[in-house]
């Protein structure tokens, strides 16, 4: 090799590296997918919904950066889209047909392949915390409902009342809704539904873990649960293959055991996370009449945002590169 190829190539190693692309550690988060559209938003509202999603990466990223694990990065990033009312998890959750909130949430490390999940909570100010302590400090994976609550406060995790999690604009539409279910377009009351959070990280090992948060689906009933909770549906991580979190109509989403299924592609039939996540979502969800989305990384820290739906809040950050995105038509790499 001479010295001008050399420098080339050395060049070439630089700018990969400079460009951050599949550098460790790295981030994925969703804050849920649905009809929206430009426009739905005002300039304000989504300066500041961008703003949590910045936020919830920054933390994750910046905790694995610092030498953290893929798992506590999730933790962190879930924790702050369920805080933010923007999203249909944690404070901002969807209502129930009672007018109440019910929670559901799920966490996986893709190296030991534990996991822990909540469903059904009412008090727990944080979910994900909840589906972490499940994980770590019982040999469950599942707890569900007043149960599950009262494992959060033996654990020490913080309690609220269940109007802390009702912000006015979901009150509005659950309002809305109720008065005019009848009357509005489908696409309306899809919108009303979507907006679970979830995150997806890679740390520095190679380690993968995946959390996904919700409320659920507006004016649930009969203490309904979806696929955000249930281990392989909405939530996997498996350090061979990916993690993914999962977003949509979770009645799908369960019947193709979605997270998993993207996996079992990559694992089985040695496809790539991009073919595996594209066939899920585009041919099978397709197929079935699902909606919604996924976003997840494989072991070298590929990563991929798929949907069906005109928009899916997310976002990415690795050493190189980070993003936000919102709509369907827009690239935001
Ligand atoms: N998948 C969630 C559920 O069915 C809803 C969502 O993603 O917004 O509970």
């Amino acid at each position: 090799m001479n010295f001008s190829h050399l420098l080339f190539t050395a060049a070439i190693i630089l700018s990969s590296a400079l460009n951050g692309q599949n550098s460790l550690p790295a981030i994925i988060i969703h804050g849920g997918a649905g009809t929206i559209e430009r426009g739905m938003l005002d300039a304000e509202t989504e300066r500041a919904v961008r703003g949590d999603l910045q936020a919830a990466l920054d933390a994750g990223y910046a905790l694995m950066r610092d030498g953290g694990s893929a798992l506590e990065a999730v933790e962190i990033a879930v924790t702050l889209l369920e805080d933010s009312p923007f999203f249909n998890a944690g404070r901002g959750a969807v209502m129930t047909a009672e007018g109440k909130h019910e929670l559901d949430a799920s966490v996986m490390d893709g190296s030991t392949k534990d996991a822990g999940a909540v469903a059904g909570v009412t008090t727990i100010k944080n979910p994900v915390k909840a589906a972490v302590a499940v994980m770590h400090h019982s040999p469950h994976v599942m707890l569900s409902g007043p149960g599950a609550e009262a494992f959060a406060r033996e654990k020490g995790l913080e309690e609220v009342s269940n109007a802390y999690f009702t912000v006015p604009r979901i009150k509005k539409r659950f309002t809305e809704l109720n008065k005019a279910e009848g009357h509005l377009p489908p696409e309306e009351k899809e919108f009303s539904k979507f907006g679970t959070v979830g995150a997806v990280a890679i740390d520095a090992s190679g380690n993968i873990a995946a959390a996904t948060s919700t409320g659920g689906m507006m004016n649930k009933r009969y203490g309904r649960i979806g696929d955000s909770p249930l281990i392989g549906a909405g939530t996997y991580a498996h350090d061979a293959t990916c993690g993914v979190s999962a977003t949509g109509h979770g009645e799908y989403f369960i019947r193709l055991g979605v997270a998993k299924d993207i996996s079992d592609q990559m694992e089985y039939a040695g496809k790539t996370l991009a073919q595996s996540a594209e066939h899920t979502i585009h041919k099978k969800l397709h197929d079935l009449g699902g909606t919604g989305g996924i976003i997840a990384l494989d072991s070298e820290g590929n990563h991929v945002a798929v949907f069906n739906t005109a928009g899916m809040y997310r976002g990415f950050r690795n050493e190189g590169e980070s993003w936000t995105g919102i709509y369907r038509n827009e690239d935001p790499r």
